[in-house]
């Protein structure tokens, strides 16, 4: 399913709609309607996921050699500055492998789709 109308809600059509707080990487940040106060996630355009797909390759595998490349040349060391380099390598490593997941994911149509997150509370109608 695509976005059904850009720039406006999904719920009640409204084109008064701000950027929401967006918890994991994704292409486009969550939006929210200023007037229903329902939130959600635009759909990832296919180049998006491309590009996703390949930065996060990019990124996990040119990690993983540098781990790796630096375990060749200087042995497994779990002192001091050897430590905060391997946490290091693990949370860009992380990032690319989410990345490449979300990429790979959009792709197949398992991630990356129009969703709405929140549902505008029942209560509160347009004011
Ligand atoms: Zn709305």
């Amino acid at each position: 399913m695509n976005d059904p109308n850009p720039g406006r809600c999904p719920i009640c059509n409204s084109a008064k709609i701000k950027v929401a707080s967006t918890p994991s990487f994704q292409y486009e940040r969550n939006l929210k309607c200023r007037d229903c106060q329902a939130v959600w996630r635009l759909a990832c355009p296919l180049w998006g996921a491309i590009v996703s797909l390949l930065l996060g390759a990019l990124i996990a595998g040119g990690m993983g050699y540098l781990l790796f490349d630096h375990l060749l040349s200087h042995g497994l060391s779990l002192s001091g500055p050897n430590l905060v380099m391997y946490v290091l390598f693990g949370v860009v490593f992380a990032f690319g492998w989410r990345m490449l997941r979300y990429g790979g994911g959009t792709l197949r149509g398992t991630a990356g789709q129009f969703e709405v997150l929140q549902e505008p509370p029942p209560s509160k109608g347009k004011s």
